[in-house]
């Protein structure tokens, strides 16, 4: 069996003003060697299609693939090249030898300019070219928003179920295994979606426990006890994507197609008639660090605002003001980009002090800078470390070149590069020691915990003013259906 594999991963958060460019695209394409090298030893979404096709004997034909941070709208002519290119280097292969399926590590909410449905285009102008015969898996995230466009192109979807994803390598591993079982047993699988009118903020998404934990737990006692079904996979949709096809659902995987269907909508029904529980507490700046005060240390906030892994700036500086305002000893934000600040600081050297202006320079909507006096640089680092978040472990982050700066008892990560902080990476690569400090301020929603649960002893939100904010209310949509929930209340999912 040969399985081209490959695709476009972006997650599209549309208020963002940092676009994806041809710059963006070639510093991170891979294609051929250079992408199955990059799976070794990783436990990432595109190694999970390799292992598993290694694994069952089948060749993996690697077709290019980009996975772009989360930022705003790809560039037209930018998408299509990718695209043309793809389609040319996938019939190349097939005229080779021919494809028996080809599997597409791509996100569901990706945005470019013209395409607001950019994976439905993608799934087009492939089966333009290769016509309908040969399958095709997805494996997506759980934040993709799903089109019916996306199901009639494609033939079998498989989406992580864990928020944080830290089952992206299990759920690649599952797409092979059924585009391995279509292809030997030569049984058709069949595939479903229903759509909710439903909005869910990723701050209110993590499986780990509470309602989001109960629809995973409930999906997969369906498929555990239902043979004839083979995957229920829960999209919560991804709301920062200004799209009218934004939103919520669930798609199921069967040996037929009334069984897909069938699951497909008592899953859809159980996780509506949870919608009200999603909702947790979060804080404003202020609070957050009230509560953290007051918390058993060391307490992890994480500011889900300005989480870079959902398109945010990542500079933003609401927290880190009122941090450096309450200047309770032993606090550390980790980390804030800047690189501005941070040349200013190698040019300084260790040991030197800064006056500077760090953090809001992206954009106006995530606080204003805030200046430093004297601030003493204490580290500089190339930003490098080893990834133990089980999202990808193994692998190295860059963070680019990054500085340690110290304005009274806190401690600032100043980096080039925007992330979201997993694990305590950002602050090992300067030489903190997170189990020494009380309070350690972070980016990120959900996906920190997959390493910071078990380890810090309070979590607290905290949800300033941004452009990933938990409260949708705040956003001015223009595209996306806001006859829905939470911005009405429907009595049933049957538009
Ligand atoms: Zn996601």
């Amino acid at each position: 069996m040969r399985i081209a594999a490959g695709g476009f991963e972006h997650e599209t958060n549309t208020f963002s003003n940092i676009l994806v460019t041809e710059e963006t695209v070639k510093a991170i394409q891979l294609e051929g060697d250079a992408l199955i090298q990059s799976c070794r030893g990783v436990r990432s979404t595109m190694a999970g299609l390799l292992d598993e096709c290694e694994a069952l004997g089948i060749e993996l034909v690697p077709m290019p693939r980009v996975d772009i941070l989360p930022c705003g709208v790809t560039e037209k002519a930018v998408y299509e090249s990718f695209r043309d290119h793809f389609v040319e280097e996938l019939w190349k292969a097939h005229c080779q030898e021919p494809l028996d399926a080809i599997a597409l590590n791509i996100h569901g909410a990706a945005v470019a300019e013209g395409y607001p449905d950019l994976e439905a285009d993608f799934l087009s102008a492939l089966r333009d070219r290769i016509g309908m015969d040969i399958p095709i898996g997805l494996v997506l995230d759980l934040h993709g928003n799903i089109t019916q466009e996306m199901m009639d192109l494609s033939n079998i979807t498989v989406a992580f179920k864990e928020y944080p994803h830290t089952d992206t390598y299990e759920s690649s591993r599952l797409l092979i295994q059924l585009l391995h079982q279509q292809y030997t047993t030569g049984k058709t699988l069949y595939q479903a979606l229903v759509r909710l009118p439903w909005h869910i903020a990723p701050a209110f998404g993590v499986t780990l426990s509470g309602a989001a934990g109960d629809v995973k737990e409930y999906n997969a006692k369906l498929v555990a006890e239902n043979p004839v079904l083979r995957d229920i996979s829960f999209f919560h949709g991804f709301p920062y994507a200004d799209v009218p096809l934004a939103g919520a659902s669930v798609t199921a995987v069967a040996e037929t197609r009334q069984a897909a269907e069938e699951f497909a909508q008592r899953a859809a029904e159980y996780a509506w008639s949870r919608r009200h529980d999603f909702a947790v507490k979060t804080n404003t700046a202020e609070a957050a660090m009230e509560l953290a005060s007051k918390s058993e240390a060391p307490v992890v906030i994480n500011e889900t605002s300005d989480n870079p892994g959902g398109g945010a700036p990542g500079d933003g500086t609401h927290l880190l003001r009122e941090m450096i305002r309450r200047n309770l000893p032993g606090s550390a934000y980790g980390h804030i980009y800047d690189p501005e600040v941070v040349q200013q600081a190698i040019a300084a050297g260790v040991g030197g002090r800064i006056d500077c202006e760090v953090g809001a320079k992206l954009d106006d909507l995530h606080g204003t800078p805030v200046a430093l006096k004297g601030a003493y640089v204490k580290t500089i680092s190339d930003g490098t470390y080893i990834r133990k978040n089980p999202m990808g472990a193994g692998g190295i982050a860059n963070l680019g070149p990054s500085v340690l700066l110290q304005a009274g008892n806190v401690s600032i990560v100043v980096t080039s590069a925007r992330r979201q902080t997993l694990d305590d990476g950002p602050f090992r690569m300067v030489g903190i020691d997170w189990q020494d400090m009380k309070i350690l301020a972070l980016k990120s929603s959900q996906h920190f915990k997959g390493w910071w649960t078990g380890r810090a002893k309070t979590i607290v939100a905290c949800d300033s003013p941004g452009i990933h904010c938990a409260d949708l209310t705040t956003f001015d949509y223009k595209h996306l259906d806001t006859d829905s929930f939470p911005f009405t209340e429907r009595e049933d999912i049957n538009l």
